[in-house]
């Protein structure tokens, strides 16, 4: 579904963002993983590599809440691969602080991983895809994008932006010919969920009407669609992948 594309996904080490980078693979892009670390990324690429050693992917780890090296790990990837077609923000942290408790400083911390740093890559990748003619932007939401959550409000905060970015700039972006989407994942098996209260965790999938939380493959599916031409209609959509629990 996707031979010959040249996809960035940042985040891409782990959880969700490595199914990505997975199911990309396997369906012949060639991809460029952004991890926080250069062990992180090398155990991600060993992985993948372990699994077929033909899969066309490499790792990089630039600072993504600076921009000048974002854009320069972007304009690394296009020098390299000659072209970007899928740029994949998926790097994001959540947070369940109470608002008593809350800190500037983590406020801050959520907006500028989860807001600025899709920001940061999207302006190098942007201008890219313009000048080849095109390409797809998708980004992480959540469900918390549509109803919020009770603590931690930065996370949700930080999604309702993320949609914003999306819907606005799929207007802006369209006569480029690029699209720019936005997957909406619920409660899904991954380090993130694991780190939250395990009360926390049980209180959610409780009220999931499809009884069970998400695999990160089945949230990486939705990303896939997105990125192949099946959706080159889509743009500006919110895709909720959640098991009916967003509201
Ligand atoms: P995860 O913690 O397993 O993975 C997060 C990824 O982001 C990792 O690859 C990590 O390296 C990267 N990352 C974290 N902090 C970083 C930093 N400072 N710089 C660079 N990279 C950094 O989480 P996940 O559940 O796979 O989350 C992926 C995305 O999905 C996030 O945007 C998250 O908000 C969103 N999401 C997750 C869930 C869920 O239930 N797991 C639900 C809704 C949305």
């Amino acid at each position: 579904m996707l031979k010959g594309k040249v996809a960035v996904v940042t985040g891409g080490t782990r959880g969700i963002g490595f199914e990505i980078v997975r199911k990309y693979l396997q369906n012949g892009a060639k991809v460029v993983l952004f991890g926080s670390r250069q062990e992180s990324v090398d155990t991600a690429l060993d992985k993948l590599k372990a699994e077929n050693a033909a899969w066309e992917v490499e790792g990089k780890f630039p600072k993504l809440t600076d921009a000048v090296e974002v854009e320069k790990a972007i304009l690394d990837v296009k020098e390299k691969f000659g072209r970007i077609d899928i740029l994949v923000n998926n790097a994001g942290i959540s947070q369940n602080t109470k608002l008593y408790d809350y800190t500037p400083e983590e406020f801050d911390k959520v907006i500028d991983l989860n807001v600025k740093a899709i920001f940061y890559a999207i302006l190098p990748a942007a201008k890219i895809m313009k000048e080849q003619g095109g390409g797809c932007i998708i980004n992480t939401s959540s469900m918390v994008s549509i109803s919020g959550q009770p603590a931690g409000v930065g996370y949700p905060a930080s999604k309702f932006a993320v949609n914003g970015m999306t819907i606005s700039l799929a207007r802006e972006l369209g006569p480029d010919h690029i699209r720019v989407n936005a997957v909406a994942p619920g409660v899904t098996k991954t380090d993130m969920v694991a780190s939250l209260p395990e009360q926390v965790v049980q209180a959610i999938s409780a009220k999931i009407p499809m009884g069970r939380p998400g695999e990160p493959e089945e949230v990486a599916s939705a990303f896939l669609y997105l990125a192949s031409d099946l959706a080159s209609y889509v743009t500006g959509e919110i895709l909720s992948v959640d098991g009916a629990c967003r509201s």
